[in-house]
């Protein structure tokens, strides 16, 4: 689909990018490498934490074999998981993660590792990035075509810039989704509530996912020697089992969910507060209009119980960056922004399936384990197609 020169148009960039983390940055480093004049506008600071539990997928962790950062990922200290323990009432299924095209195991980084590594390369293929820089206005003109955006520095200056793609890679509560009125395709209705902590002293070779009837919990290693401990209920439960004594909470759910996973966490020590989420439901929006696009979860969300949210924004960035490219190269923009909405789509139709079932916390062991199934071959889709992409799409000529 990628053309070979970039049509320049008298705008202050080629596309500018709303929000900098996993779907924004990698969206912007692949269209600066193709040459695109890239603006990231990203409303907080550098290396900014925000919530995660961090487990990168097959498809998560190609990609940014792909795109040559998975060294630095390493380099940073995060271990590399070879296996996964899944912890069934009674019983417990380990599988060996098996070693993929550029990559030997899985990986967890903090999300202040990936998303600074993601900025940076971005950078360094010259894209801009302003930090604190907040999106107030989508720009349209007469017809309603996007034509930039508008906002507010945090030292109180107001900015404007003008694109003939505006990419909103702004998250859940887009911005860009909301001004644009971009169309809800499907809705999702299960929830998972989650509260988590970082802990010291907890060995956890691999990701552990821990499933009862009604709750859920896992453990992830991360950075630091860290490993991430999670326990979840279904979204509605989350009040009265949680949310007014999190830290209660926490211990309860877990010693509900596995009493032999919970005694090895309380040996170890909690770094930190414990953090929450309550839980939303699932969705995916229409990806693109005149002048305009989603990618992440801006776009396209689906509840953390399958912890697949960057692995899909890292997948999707490269199917919007192919598409933009397209378009700036000449391609027709409808075209180019539908096919990819219909790879987007087509990608994640069973995962959002096999996401809303195990997020219902309602499936018996026996059904579960098939869902864990299903999730697994989606996953293999989608690690078919990347792999079958060329390493890195060529540099367009400025
Ligand atoms: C509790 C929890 C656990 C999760 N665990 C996992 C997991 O284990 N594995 C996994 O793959 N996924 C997980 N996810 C999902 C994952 O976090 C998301 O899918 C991922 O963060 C999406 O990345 P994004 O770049 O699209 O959006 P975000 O990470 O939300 O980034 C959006 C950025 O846009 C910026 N922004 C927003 N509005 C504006 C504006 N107006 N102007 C400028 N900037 C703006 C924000 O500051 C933010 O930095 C989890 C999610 C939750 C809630």
């Amino acid at each position: 689909m990628t053309t070979n020169t970039i049509t320049r148009r008298p705008t202050t960039h080629d596309a500018i990018v709303v929000g900098g983390r996993v779907a924004g940055a990698a969206t912007a480093m692949l269209l600066a490498r193709r040459g695109a004049r890239v603006l990231v506008l990203e409303r907080g600071s550098r290396g900014a934490d925000t919530l995660s539990t961090h487990a990168l997928m097959r498809a998560g962790v190609l990609q940014l074999a792909r795109w040559g950062v998975l060294e630095r990922v390493a380099a940073a200290g995060t271990p590399a998981i070879r296996e996964v323990r899944f912890h069934h009432p009674g019983e417990t299924i380990t599988v060996p993660v098996k070693p993929g095209p550029g990559y030997e195991g899985l990986c967890a980084p903090r999300r202040t590792v990936l998303d600074p590594i993601l900025l940076d390369a971005a950078e360094e293929a010259g894209a801009e990035v302003r930090f604190g820089a907040t999106v107030r206005t989508v720009e349209r003109d007469a017809a309603g075509r996007v034509t930039g955006v508008s906002g507010r520095l945090r030292d109180g200056r107001t900015f404007s810039a003008t694109a003939p793609v505006v990419i909103g890679a702004d998250g859940t509560r887009s911005l860009v989704a909301r001004a644009v009125d971009a169309p809800v395709l499907a809705r999702g209705v299960a929830t998972t509530a989650v509260v988590y902590g970082y802990f010291t002293g907890v060995e956890a070779r691999g990701y552990e996912w821990c499933f009862a009837p009604g709750a859920a919990g896992g453990l992830v290693p991360t950075n630091d020697g860290e490993t991430l401990v999670f326990a979840g209920v279904p979204g509605p439960a989350f009040r009265d089992r949680m949310a007014g004594d999190v830290e209660a909470g926490f211990w309860s759910v877990l010693e509900e969910v596995t009493p032999a996973v919970a005694e090895r966490v309380r040996d170890g020590r909690l770094r930190g507060r414990f953090r929450s989420f309550p839980g939303m439901p699932g969705y995916l929006r229409r990806s693109h209009g005149p002048g305009w696009a989603l990618v992440g979860d801006a776009g396209y969300f689906k509840d953390p119980i399958t912890a697949h949210g960057m692995t899909d924004a890292l997948r999707d960035a490269e199917l919007a960056a192919d598409a933009v490219t397209a378009f700036l190269g000449g391609a027709g923009e409808h075209g180019a922004l539908a096919a990819y909405q219909a790879r987007r789509d087509g990608l994640s139709a069973d995962l959002f399936r096999v996401t809303e079932a195990i997020a219902a916390h309602a499936s018996d062991p026996v059904r579960l384990k098939e869902l864990l199934i299903e999730l697994s071959v989606s996953m293999s889709a989608e690690v078919e197609e990347l792999s079958s992409r060329p390493p890195m799409a060529p540099t367009l000529a400025a």
